[in-house]
């Protein structure tokens, strides 16, 4: 498979290449060349297949030329072995024709592992064919770290440094990063804020000396094979409610776009999905879009749902590309104009075609709690209030007589205090994470100072030789 940038001035480049470069270096983002196709009866036969079976077929398409179906299938086992749930990704039914897909039996109890533990899996092996190591450094404000740590410790080419904002995430959010045993990890409490954190990581980026000594890389959101690790589940979904003899919808809690793109990306590729619900809190750029072709930045406001307090998201400029007829200079313009104005100019007639698959769908707090409490009351089903958003637009929102694939995208367990508002309890923390609180935590202190940061990074690096 060859992957095009979205904005036409990047070189074409392979998966592995597209894996370790992320972004390209036009600034714009990776899509395959061309999409594959499943037929009908291709899609019937994976009716079925354990979970990394099935993942292994859908995803094998976009690593062909790079890696093989029988090395992919060896990943997506490994890949999916830690799971808590011997589906992996169960589908449990909340209403007559709603559904939960839960994917957040992972390491870290949220949806950014089913991606993320692959994508560890496939950096490791594309590394030791190259014979390159590279170190990871990233910033968190809380969730996202601990999915990376999660996704390459014990990988022997990969180093990890995450640094967070010392004492401003919570306790489940610092002991997932911080009791990981794996001697390539670094945690660092920075004395500062997230902003800081971010700042610290691009500087180390900036540093074009001490970037080039390190090799950095980063586990970003926009990366495609992020997207391609995506796909398999809403295939699993669907074929499990009647597809590819029965339409489906989805809705999806949505931050960066990246999880409603690979359901998109499954359409592309034969799974006959009639609608898509992009479902957000009171961060709401993409509703408002769909509502009425208003792609205009506000600032982000802090909510219950916090991986989808977003003001930008990122992986929108795929879905733009694909509806503006794979044009990379009008698309390239598009998202200049929308950074230098703050608002997306979409033709209206492009707006249209968009509206006709995708519908926006907004909940505020006070609702997100109300919904938590009636999904428990009324189905006993208790959801998270990232979870809880996607099946109330699911419900709302459903084409009449579709069965809708809800996303459940985190663990009612990680965000224990919202749900104890909704409905009075704490739930408990699952058995593999129940002696979290137990565990020994190892990270190092520093101030908010590059030179300092970079010192342990690099000492950290240089660990064997010192020993
Ligand atoms: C990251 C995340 C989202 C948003 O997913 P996108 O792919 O960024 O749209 C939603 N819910 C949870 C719990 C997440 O961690």
């Amino acid at each position: 498979m060859r992957y095009v940038s979205t904005r036409g001035q990047a070189p074409e480049m392979d998966f592995a290449g597209v894996l370790l470069a992320g972004l390209a270096s036009d600034g714009g983002l990776y899509m395959p060349a061309t999409w594959p196709r499943f037929s009908a009866a291709e899609l019937r036969a994976l009716r079925g297949l354990p979970y990394p079976e099935l993942a292994a077929k859908i995803i094998a398409p976009f690593t062909a030329g790079s890696i093989t179906e029988a090395e992919l299938l060896a990943m997506c086992r490994q890949a999916y072995a830690g799971f808590a749930h011997k589906a992996i990704v169960p589908l449990v039914q909340v209403d007559t024709n709603l559904y939960a897909l839960e994917l957040f039996h992972g390491p870290t109890l949220a949806f950014k592992d089913m991606a993320l533990q692959l994508v560890g899996h496939l950096f490791e092996h594309v590394l030791s064919l190259r014979g390159e190591k590279v170190r990871i450094v990233g910033a968190t404000s809380g969730d996202t770290g601990s999915a990376a740590i999660e996704a390459v410790a014990n990988r022997k080419n990969i180093d990890i440094t995450i640094l967070h904002p010392e004492g401003k995430t919570s306790e489940v959010q610092r002991r997932q990063m911080t009791t990981v045993k794996a001697d390539n990890v670094l945690n660092i409490a920075v004395a500062g804020n997230f902003d800081d954190c971010q700042d610290l990581v691009k500087a180390m980026f900036a540093d074009e000396p001490f970037r080039a000594e390190m090799n950095l890389s980063a586990v970003n959101s926009i990366n495609f094979a992020r997207i391609a690790a995506q796909i398999p589940y809403y295939v699993y979904a669907a074929l499990n409610l009647g597809a590819p003899e029965r339409e489906v919808a989805v809705a999806v809690p949505t931050g960066n776009f990246g999880n409603i793109l690979a359901a998109w990306a499954a359409k592309q590729m034969g799974l006959p999905i009639a609608k898509f619900i992009v479902a957000s809190n009171r961060n709401d750029i993409l509703t408002r879009f769909l509502d009425a072709n208003d792609m205009s930045v506000k600032t982000v406001e802090p909510s219950l749902s916090p991986s989808m307090d977003i003001g930008v998201s990122s992986n929108f400029e795929r879905l733009l590309f694909e509806f503006l007829g794979r044009d990379a200079a009008l698309t390239a313009k598009t998202m200049a104009d929308f950074r230098t104005s703050g608002k997306m100019a979409v033709e209206a007639k492009v707006w249209r075609a968009i509206r006709q698959q995708f519908q926006g769908y907004r909940l505020d707090d006070e609702a997100t709690l109300k919904e938590i409490r009636r999904s428990y009351t009324e189905s006993q089903y208790l959801a998270d209030p990232h979870s809880v958003i996607g099946l109330a637009a699911g419900r709302d929102c459903a084409p009449v007589g579709l069965p809708v694939i809800a996303a459940a995208t985190a663990h009612p367990a990680k965000f224990p205090d919202a749900i104890e508002k909704a409905v009075g309890s704490r739930p408990p923390l699952p058995p593999h994470l129940s002696d979290l609180y137990d565990r020994k935590e190892i990270f190092t202190r520093a101030p908010a100072d590059l030179t300092a940061i970079e010192t342990l990074v690099r000492n950290f690096a240089n660990r064997n030789q010192n020993a």
